[in-house]
């Protein structure tokens, strides 16, 4: 019997998702990260079986086949999917948090309708620009792409279960906190 509850936290890309995580599973440390499995380079700061499991397309693909994946999505140019047995081996012990897009949030939505869905906003546009620029670690041409898909994923927001602002990343993970409390 799984014992947490899936916690899905979606938002654009340079929103500060993974700082917000950071600060929740520093201050609940029940919460487990949900590792990712995907066909992405690794960038420098970036440890394989910690931030994501760094797998070629054709190892993906047969996770796919096998049924292996509780959700994944193609976007980016690569794959990015959830492992279904990291994932239950979490809940066993507590709440787990999925850093994922809204086409696998959707996909969890339905496998799990328990599941808590979470957008993560920016303050403005402009300010997720900068964030993007100034992480210095996503070449240009990948800028601009994630930048057009920042737009496509905002507008996916109106179906998640709640929506919260990075104004400062300390109160909106508090926020994220309360909304999974019970
Ligand atoms: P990044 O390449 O910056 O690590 O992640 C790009 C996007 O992929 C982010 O929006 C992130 O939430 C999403 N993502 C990461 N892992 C998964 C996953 O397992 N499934 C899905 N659907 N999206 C993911």
């Amino acid at each position: 019997m799984s014992k947490g509850k899936l916690v899905v936290i979606s938002g654009a890309s340079g929103v500060g998702k993974g700082t917000v995580l950071g600060i929740m599973m520093n201050k609940r440390k029940d919460l487990k990260f949900s590792v990712s499995a995907t066909t992405r380079d690794p960038r420098p700061s970036e440890i394989n079986g910690v931030h994501y499991y760094f797998v070629t397309k054709e190892r993906f693909e047969e996770m796919i086949a096998s049924g292996e994946m509780l959700e994944y999505s193609a976007h980016n140019a690569n794959y990015y999917g959830t492992p279904r047995a990291q994932a239950e081996e979490k809940m066993r012990s507590g709440s787990v948090l999925l850093d994922i897009e809204p086409n696998g949030a959707a996909q969890v939505k339905k496998a799990a309708p328990d599941a808590v869905l979470v957008f993560i906003m920016p303050p403005s546009m402009e300010e997720l620009e900068k964030r993007l620029r100034g992480r210095g670690d996503t070449p240009e041409d990948q800028i601009a792409m994630r930048l057009k898909r920042a737009v496509w994923e905002m507008d996916q927001r109106h179906w998640y279960d709640h929506v919260v602002v990075n104004d400062s990343a300390e109160r909106c993970a508090e926020e994220i906190l309360k909304i999974i409390a019970d």
